[in-house]
C-alpha cells in the first residue's frame, strides 16, 4: 500500500501515520523525522537543515530531494510505504513522480488531511513528543495520562523548537505559499482524496482506511 499523506503542518499526519504503520506494516517516511534524527546525530545534513527548520523555512529542494529517494530505493519500501510531508514543492513533486517512475511504483491514495488554519496553531503549538519513542501526544487535545511523560513507554515529552508560536507562523505561510498549491496537482490523478482533519483522531482515522477500501494490500 502506498500512501502520501498531505496536509498542513499540525493537521494530523504524524498522529494518523503511526496508526497505518501499525495496522499495514509499513514504513513511515517523514522527511520533518529525518531532518530532525539528522540535527540529533550532527551530521552535515543535520547542520544544513537546521538553520532552515528552526526559522520555520523549507529545507533546500537539492538536498531533500536527496535523501527522499535514497529512502525510497531501500528495500522495507518493496511492499509500501507512508509518506508524509514530502513533497511540499513543485520540484519536490516532480521530483517524486519521476522517481516512483523509475522505482516502477504507483501510488494507491493521495490523501489531505485537511484542518482550517486558524486550528493549526493550537494544534501545533499543544504537541509534545516522546523523546524515546516519538510518539505525539497534545497538551489538550491527546494528553498523555500523566503530565511530561509518555503512555506507551514512560519517556519524557517535550516540545518541538520549531512548534513555538512565532515560528509555527512562519512554517504556516510556507505551507500556504509553496505546499498548498500541490492540492491541484494531486486532484487532477484521480487518486486523490480529502478527509476532514477537524474530527477526532480515531474519526479521521476511520475516514483514511475506509478511503483504503479497495487498495492493494
Ligand atoms: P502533523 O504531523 O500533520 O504536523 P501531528 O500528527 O503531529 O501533525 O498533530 C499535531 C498536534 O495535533 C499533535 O499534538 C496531535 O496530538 C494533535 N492532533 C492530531 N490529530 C488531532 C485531531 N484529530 N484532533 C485534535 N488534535 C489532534
Ligand atoms: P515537519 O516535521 O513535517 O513539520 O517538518 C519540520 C521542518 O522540516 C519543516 O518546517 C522544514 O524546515 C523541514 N522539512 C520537512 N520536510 C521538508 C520538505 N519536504 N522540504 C523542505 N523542508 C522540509
Amino acid at each position: 500500500m502506498y500512501i502520501l499523506l498531505m496536509g498542513p503542518p499540525g493537521a494530523g499526519k504524524g498522529t494518523q501515520a503511526a496508526q497505518l504503520v501499525e495496522k499495514f506494516n509499513i514504513p513511515h517516511i517523514s522527511t520533518g523525522d529525518m531532518f530532525r534524527a539528522a540535527v540529533k546525530e550532527g551530521t552535515e545534513l543535520g547542520q544544513q537543515a537546521k538553520a532552515c527548520m528552526d526559522a520555520g523555512q523549507l529545507v533546500p529542494d537539492s538536498v531533500t530531494i536527496g535523501i527522499v529517494k535514497e529512502r525510497l530505493a531501500k528495500q522495507d519500501c518493496k511492499k509500501g510505504f507512508i509518506l508524509d510531508g514530502f513533497p511540499r514543492t513543485v520540484e519536490q513533486a516532480n521530483a517524486l513522480t519521476s522517481t516512483l517512475t523509475e522505482l516502477s511504483i504507483k501510488l494507491d491514495r493521495v490523501i489531505n488531511i485537511n484542518v482550517p488554519a486558524e486550528d493549526l496553531v493550537s494544534r501545533i503549538v499543544g504537541r509534545r513528543i516522546c523523546k524515546a519513542c516519538g510518539a505525539t501526544f497534545h497538551t489538550v487535545f491527546n494528553p498523555s495520562s500523566l503530565e511530561g511523560k509518555c503512555d506507551k513507554c514512560k519517556g519524557e515529552l517535550y516540545q518541538r523548537a520549531d512548534d513555538r508560536e512565532d515560528t509555527v507562523r512562519n512554517r504556516l505561510s510556507v505551507y500556504e505559499a509553496q505546499t498548498q498549491p500541490l492540492i491541484k496537482y494531486y486532484e487532477q490523478n484521480g487518486l486523490y482524496t480529502e478527509i476532514d482533519g477537524r474530527q477526532e483522531i480515531h474519526k479521521v482515522l476511520d475516514d483514511i482506511l475506509e478511503s483504503l477500501k479497495g487498495r492493494s494490500l
